[in-house]
């Protein structure tokens, strides 16, 4: 990792508005979009942002109509009363010295409710309502909503307006021949089906002259089925076409959100897509900004450096980390927490209706509510188990001045993360734990390693407050033969401390099931690199083509069902789908009997069944790490409890660290 962003940190001209670096940050929906008496929320959100040093933002898209609403909550901007309410953003943007474009998204056939609008009535797959076309009359109208949303916003004080015409929204679907079947003026040719776009370009540069920035997010490739989309030399006429119309500046999007290819999730090689950027940059004089699974300032660094785009649009690495561009430009770039890719409390908290936050960094939007002031009474603490809820729990109190000792058994701290880190496409699990371990040298946190304490322990050596996160153990088989040597828990297995045999059955399908599944499955084919493979496995820009299991894998639960329904929201259709590619098996409603010299003697359906295997691995959840609260307290200790010593049940990585943070915040 270079010590500094040297070009990253290169101002640069866009328009008329000179930037002071090269890094963006992308729209995100944060869910308070609609909620008007909340932007004081959303106004400390940004800032915080922007005194982290983005150059540039872009809020999360508003519709320029009521029918191009996201969700029935009406987050669109058509009159001047909700001009004050985005006054509060932008007025503390710029007062952190930031800049902020405001996105005009009209959703089209993505919308989440009932009166949703598309150039033809198209169904999409990932919506279970029909659109109803719009009339030439509405899209006229349409094109003239965009130009009085621009106007308001710059009225508001935005610095300029982001036109989101990517990941499928109803820009996309006007350009895409399978979407738009209409045969007037709209339709038709591409010349046709790209008027409307065009169309809206003219008409907002029109409405907020030339001073302000226009952005238009363009899809650097459709990642449709072929034919479906765009194709590339089509691609490249519609970026030169809207650079003619005004746009001065290209911020790219990847794919639609119905495209069957990963596109940001963990299980993406850092910034798979930039050869389609790389191809825009090439073809317009306008800057481009590379965007997808960027999240690393030594990866912003490299494909600058290659001139592959002239900046990086990064949307989820400033929620894990708002100070990202300040700690790259400083040389402190391997100090950032970093994105690990799970979308758990970003994504998956705006597709179930709830505010975002971040897995790593639970302080997004309640920047205000947990501000981490100074304590003003500094205390000796210890925190007794260096999991991630310890980690968030000591890096929290020490940076607030407390006098803080993480004590760990292990010889390393992490607990689970560090067998997240062994699952393919999860290696950024790593890379955060070894930012958070150089956050805790800086926060001066003193650790014990290989340390199980006693209560009197803590008593003799004077804490004052004791933070109880030992974590959790995997629980056990109980069944007649689970000694057998056959059977081994998933930490043997990700920990490389055990290597599966050829036959290989699986107990328990939660997440950690389903990764250890992937784990045993996966091999990379001799001779790629991981962007090859990440390439041939999806079929991105060549035929699909997944590699073949090694060994012969079934996955076994008790409880009834589908497979894989507890997995994220937005990412865990590519875990079931990896799965599938390398034909996992999997049986539901098992009743685990007893392992003998035969193999797993089970029932089906009430059908005893054996199932031979060379290995049996335990993924069948986690109990309490044995307490040592009633000793701690009996020594008169103020004892905090939180992750998986609080609660093993349904434990995740999410709760554990928002505890730890929590905790932390009030001491
Ligand atoms: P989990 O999600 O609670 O799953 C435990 C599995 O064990 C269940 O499938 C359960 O299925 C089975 N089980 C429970 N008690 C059992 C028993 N006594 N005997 C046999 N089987 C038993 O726990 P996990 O998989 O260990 O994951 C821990 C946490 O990490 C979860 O919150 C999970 O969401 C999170 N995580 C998520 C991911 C991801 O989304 N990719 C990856 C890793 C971890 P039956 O009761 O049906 O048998
Ligand atoms: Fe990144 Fe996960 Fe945080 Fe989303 S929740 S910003 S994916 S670390």
């Amino acid at each position: 990792m270079p010590s500094q962003n040297l070009l990253a940190s290169a101002p640069i001209q866009i328009g008329a508005v000179k930037l002071s670096n090269r890094y963006i940050m992308g729209s995100m929906h944060t869910g308070l979009e609609s909620e008007l008496d909340r932007f004081d929320e959303l106004a400390d959100y940004y800032a915080e942002r922007a005194r982290g040093g983005v150059s540039l933002m872009v809020t999360g898209g508003f519709s320029p109509n009521f029918a191009g609403r996201m969700k029935y909550e009406p987050s669109f901007l058509n009159s001047h009363e909700q001009v004050e309410a985005h006054k509060k953003i932008t007025s503390a943007v710029h007062e952190a010295g930031g800049r902020i474009l405001l996105q005009l998204l009209h959703a089209g056939r993505y919308g989440y409710h009932a009166e949703i609008v598309a150039p033809s009535a198209i169904k999409s797959p990932i919506n279970r309502d029909e659109p109803r076309a719009l009339s030439d009359e509405e899209i006229r109208q349409t094109i003239q909503d965009y130009a009085r949303s621009a106007e308001l916003a710059i009225s508001a004080g935005y610095d300029g307006v982001e036109i989101m015409a990517s990941e499928g929204y109803l820009i996309s679907q006007f350009l895409a021949p399978t979407t738009n079947v209409r045969e007037d003026e709209w339709g038709g040719s591409l010349e046709n089906r790209a008027r409307f776009p065009l169309e809206v370009v003219k008409a907002v540069k029109e409405a907020i002259g030339p001073g302000p920035i226009l952005s238009y997010r363009i899809s650097a490739t459709d990642l449709l089925e072929d034919g479906d989309g765009l194709e590339d030399n089509e691609i490249i006429w519609l970026a030169k076409k809207v650079e003619e119309n005004g746009a001065n500046v290209l911020c790219t999007g990847i794919g639609w959100h119905e495209s069957q290819v990963p596109t940001i999730s963990a299980a993406v090689p850092h910034a798979a897509f930039t050869c389609y950027i790389q191809r825009l940059k090439e073809s317009v004089s306008i800057p481009v900004a590379a965007s997808n699974r960027i999240n690393l300032p030594s990866v912003a660094e490299d494909l600058l450096a290659k001139g592959q785009a002239d900046l990086v649009t990064m949307a989820r690495p400033f929620l894990a980390d708002p100070f990202f561009v300040q700690k790259a430009l400083n040389g402190n770039g391997d100090r950032i927490s970093v994105c690990i890719g799970c979308n758990q409390a970003c994504l998956d908290h705006y597709f179930t209706d709830q505010v975002i936050s971040c897995l790593v960094n639970p302080r997004v939007m309640k920047e205000a509510a947990i501000p981490g002031h100074k304590t003003t009474n500094p205390k000796k603490i210890a925190v007794i188990g260096g999991g991630v809820a310890g980690i968030a729990a000591a890096l929290e109190t020490a940076q607030r001045g407390h006098n803080v000792t993480i004590f760990e058994a292990d010889d390393k701290l992490g607990g689970q993360f560090n067998l997240a880190a062994k699952v393919p496409g999860k290696s950024d699990y790593g890379l955060f734990l070894d930012a958070c371990i150089r956050q805790l040298e800086d926060a001066d946190v003193k650790v014990e390693l290989g340390s199980r304490v006693t209560a009197s322990d803590m008593f003799d050596q004077g804490f004052e407050d004791i933070i109880l996160s030992s974590g959790i153990r995997p629980r056990e088989l109980d069944i007649p033969g689970s000694d057998d040597p056959r059977v081994v828990g998933y930490t043997d297995i990700l920990s490389g401390r055990k290597v599966a045999g050829d036959n290989v059955i699986i107990i328990g399908a939660g997440g950690i099931g389903h990764d250890v599944a992937l784990f045993i499955s996966h091999s990379r084919p001799d001779g790629l690199s991981e962007l090859e493979a990440f390439e041939k496995h999806w079929g991105i820009g060549r035929a699909r083509e997944p590699e073949e299991n090694p060994r012969t894998v079934t996955m076994l639960k008790r409880s009834e069902g589908r497979f894989g329904t507890t997995l994220g929201k937005s990412t865990g259709w590519i875990l079931r789908q990896e799965l599938r590619d390398y034909n996992v098996q999997q049986i539901q409603g098992v009743t685990y009997l007893k392992i003998d010299q035969e193999g797993l003697h089970v029932e089906v359906d009430g059908k005893a069944e054996i199932l031979p295997a060379d290995t049996i691995i335990v993924c069948a959840g986690q109990v309490s790490e044995d307490s040592l609260i009633t000793p701690l307290e009996e020594a008169g200790l103020s004892v905090h409890v939180i992750g998986g010593a609080k609660l093993a049940g349904e434990l995740d990585a999410k709760r554990a660290i928002q505890e730890g943070l929590r905790v932390g915040s009030v001491l």
